[in-house]
């Protein structure tokens, strides 16, 4: 059930927020989404990459058949089959065969082993393997592959046309693609660089819309990595922006696409990538793992083979056996409290309505929210007049204990309470329950004797940032607002 309310607009505030407390809210909520629809299981990927030959020559690409400095190689059928019983024998669900566009691979060699995969095994086939034609994908989809990655890397039109040259025989358009791949009846998967030269905050926002609009069910991002043997890396193609509007090729940047990814498309199986873990090796894919991912993949590619599939260099775990790689992973995911999926781990389509600490997030959109509680409906009618004409939301309580119940589920940025409510001391009461959970946000106490007040508690010990006297005038609340939210 992909989220409608999460437009461009807002996710490109979201990427451009660097405020770490909110930054800490999206990630829960990311993960809290992750929770609800996809669960606490990290799904298992075995990947190998078969083939580095390929005949495209994309701007940024390591693989691009320009690269005369690559050593080149093709797995055997042989080799492939026995990856896929070692994927198999680790208690993966999935093997994904991932190359170049290569037609050294013929399609009808291709078929025999992803029908030796699925006669022999009980694992899904994922291919990645380049813009071929629809027929060949209609064979390999007959013969049982079950899911095609391939990501469109921007849904800018001019930037991706500088970055995927036409072959001479076929335009590139990796989106449309992914339709003709849907329509075959494959589970499809798509995805973008962050930081890529040229990408702006509005393009990486109008991508991340992108995934909702093809509803794919497979979600991979991650950092630009540079590869100094391609035109994006020698720096011969230099797409021209404002350079405030370029987006940074880092993690953090890859944790918001990745968490926003997960708020947007709910369902979608999303990859703490290997690009992740190259640009944070100490914590980058479990951190992917704790904003919204769910998946894994484990490289298998026998190591003669990885350190020649190079689309950027120094990838992670190069040297590592599969054993190791999987032992490692194992240990990691326990300690942030996962555990490995069972099973192929497929997309399942979900109704579950969003919690409210999601709408809320996706309702704030940088605004502050402001809780009022009092028991006259006037005063609230009042402040909220005040407050939703002047840039805050406003959500409004008649009671000391509605207005607790608001806190714990709204979150708001500060407080406005009333002093005499229900009872006397109803205004102190909520207060000190606000600070036995230890809240966060300003409180602002409303008194119609508010100066004597003032002048006679120690607002300090109380935990009150200031006292408002009533009625409010809108501008000596206004300042008090700017001054408390800074
Ligand atoms: S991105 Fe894919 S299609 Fe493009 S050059 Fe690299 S391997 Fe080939």
């Amino acid at each position: 059930m992909p989220d409608k309310s999460l437009t461009a607009e807002k996710i490109e505030h979201w990427l451009r927020e660097e405020n770490p407390d909110r930054l800490d809210e999206l990630w829960r909520a990311a993960d809290e989404t992750r929770r609800q629809t996809v669960g606490d299981a990290v799904h298992l990927r075995g990947l190998l990459e078969i083939s580095n030959h390929c005949v495209r020559t994309c701007a940024y690409c390591g693989l691009s058949r320009h690269n005369r400095q690559l050593k080149r190689y093709r797995m055997s059928a042989a080799e492939i089959l026995a990856g896929a019983r070692e994927a198999m024998r680790f208690g993966y669900g999935t093997v994904v065969l991932q190359a170049g566009e290569d037609y050294g691979l013929a399609v009808e060699w291709l078929t025999q082993v992803v029908r030796r995969i699925k006669n022999e095994t009980p694992l899904a086939v994922t291919l990645s393997l380049g813009e071929r034609p629809l027929p060949e994908l209609e064979a390999l989809r007959e013969a049982g592959a079950d899911r095609y990655l391939l990501r469109f890397e921007t849904s800018d039109r001019r930037l991706y046309e500088v970055i995927h040259p036409s072959t001479p025989v076929r335009k590139s358009d990796r989106v449309q693609m992914l339709q003709e791949l849907r329509r075959l009846g494959y589970e499809i998967g798509g995805g973008v660089m962050i930081g890529l030269p040229g990408q702006t905050y509005a393009t990486l926002a109008r991508d991340i819309e992108w995934f909702n609009r093809l509803d794919l069910d497979m979600i991979g991002v991650g950092p630009y990595l540079v590869h100094p043997e391609t035109p994006l890396g020698r720096e011969e193609i230099k797409p021209e922006i404002d350079p405030r509007e370029q987006t940074p090729a880092t993690d953090t940047m890859a944790y918001k696409v990745i968490a926003l990814a997960r708020l947007v498309c709910p369902e979608a199986n999303i990859p703490s990538t290997t690009a992740l873990a190259v640009a944070n090796r100490k914590e980058g894919r479990m951190l992917g793992l704790q904003r919204g991912a769910n998946v894994v993949m484990p490289n298998l590619t026998p190591a003669s083979y990885r350190i020649h599939y190079e689309i950027y260099p120094e990838k992670a775990c190069l040297q590592e056996t599969a054993e190791a790689g999987d032992s490692l992973l194992r240990r990691q995911l326990r300690t942030i409290g996962r555990t490995a999926g069972v099973g192929p781990g497929s997309r399942k389509k979900t109704e579950r309505p969003f919690s409210s600490l999601i709408r809320n997030l996706l309702m704030k959109d940088g605004k502050p929210l402001i809780l009022c509680v009092d028991d006259d409906p006037d005063v609230l009618d009042h402040l909220r007049m005040i407050l939703e004409g002047n840039g805050y939301y406003a959500v409004t309580a008649s009671n000391a204990e509605e207005g607790f119940a608001k806190y714990r589920e709204k979150n708001p940025d500060l407080v406005i309470v009333d002093l005499m409510m229900e009872t006397i001391d109803a205004g102190h009461l909520l207060i000190k329950n606000l600070r036995a959970m230890n809240h966060t946000a300003p409180l602002l106490m409303l008194s119609s004797v508010g100066d004597a007040l003032q002048a006679s508690i120690d607002t300090a010990e109380l935990g009150i940032s200031a006292v408002i006297q009533k009625p409010v005038q809108a501008d000596s609340l206004l300042n008090i607002l700017r001054a408390k939210l800074k």
